[in-house]
């Protein structure tokens, strides 16, 4: 039987101030692998989800130990493939808008990058080298030609080099992780000086968590930390960042990818009526609840 660990506030270090939100609401022998796969349809399962009532932020505690976590996480499918084109689109739309943060594009690395879709995308955008982190054994799999530039493993694992990149991305990772202020230092540490660091996550003040509540997709086992705007810049801030922009992102998928998404009633139901007006394939742009972070390491600073 597995032995949970207890988390702490990333911002205020302490769970003095916390109150419980959620209760968990599995147990321990229903986790497994599939549950652990990205995207996939979700059963809701989640830990006991704690409040901070100083500084805002919602985690879960207590959790799966780590080395438990990272054994689902190795064993899971990448199994969104039909959006990925969607998603990579959605993401680097955000790059072209903000043209003048990226002055250098030699180097870039995105962290849990499955495929490398968003790669791809970069090495569109101009960035003349890519490279990519992914436990995924079987996303990495399917990267192709980019193989050689993806790390299989944990971003802790991978040994780059100190200010070595222009630019680090990392999507729908970082309320994945136990240790996401560290991992956030590390980052820090393998910018180049300027460099600019790039975050997307669900916003726990977004109007998914609005609607639907303890129902939310967002309220889920393999997210540990969950942010809004103000605690992923404190957090980004900790770790010595100069926050350049948080802003609300728009997702633009298909209506079948939205619809196995939604926490709805009858789903199956609506998805055939969908269907039978022909619309499943119909792409439609929905602000569902994430937020973008541009963040700077300081082109100047003292280590
Ligand atoms: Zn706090």
């Amino acid at each position: 039987m597995s032995s949970f660990i207890d988390t702490t506030c990333l911002v205020c270090g302490t769970n003095e101030y916390t109150k419980v939100k959620f209760k968990q609401n599995f147990l321990p022998e229903n986790l497994n692998a599939n549950i652990f796969s990205a995207r996939r349809t979700t059963e809701h399962y989640h830990y006991q989800m704690l409040e901070c009532q100083k500084c805002s932020s919602v985690f879960s505690s207590p959790i799966l130990p780590q080395e438990q976590i990272a054994v689902l996480y190795k064993e899971s499918k990448q199994n969104y493939d039909n959006e990925l084109t969607c998603i990579a689109e959605s993401y680097i739309q955000y790059v072209y808008q903000n043209a003048t943060l990226f002055r250098q594009k030699d180097r870039a690395l995105e962290i849990g990058c499955a495929s490398g879709f968003f790669l791809r995308e970069l090495q569109k955008a101009g960035f003349k080298e890519v490279f990519g982190v992914e436990p995924s054994e079987d996303a990495v799999a399917k990267s192709g030609d980019l193989k050689d530039y993806i790390f299989t493993g944990f971003f802790e694992n991978a040994g780059y080099a100190r200010d070595s990149f222009d630019m680090i991305s990392c999507f729908q990772t970082l309320d994945h992780l136990i240790n996401p202020l560290e991992v956030l230092k590390k980052i820090f540490e393998l910018l180049k000086p300027g460099g600019i660091a790039y975050f997307i996550v669900h916003n726990e003040k977004g109007l998914q968590a609005k609607i639907f509540g303890e129902k939310s997709p967002i309220y889920d086992v393999e997210h540990i930390y969950l942010f809004n705007k103000s605690t992923l810049s404190r957090i980004s801030q900790k770790a010595g960042f100069e926050v350049v922009k948080v802003f609300d992102i728009k997702n633009t998928y298909p209506l079948s990818y939205w619809l196995r998404m939604a926490p709805i009633p009858m789903k199956s139901t609506v998805t055939g009526i969908v269907k039978g007006m022909g619309l499943l394939n119909k792409r439609i742009g929905i602000y569902p609840g994430n937020i973008g972070i541009f963040i700077r390491k300081p082109a100047i600073h003292s280590s």
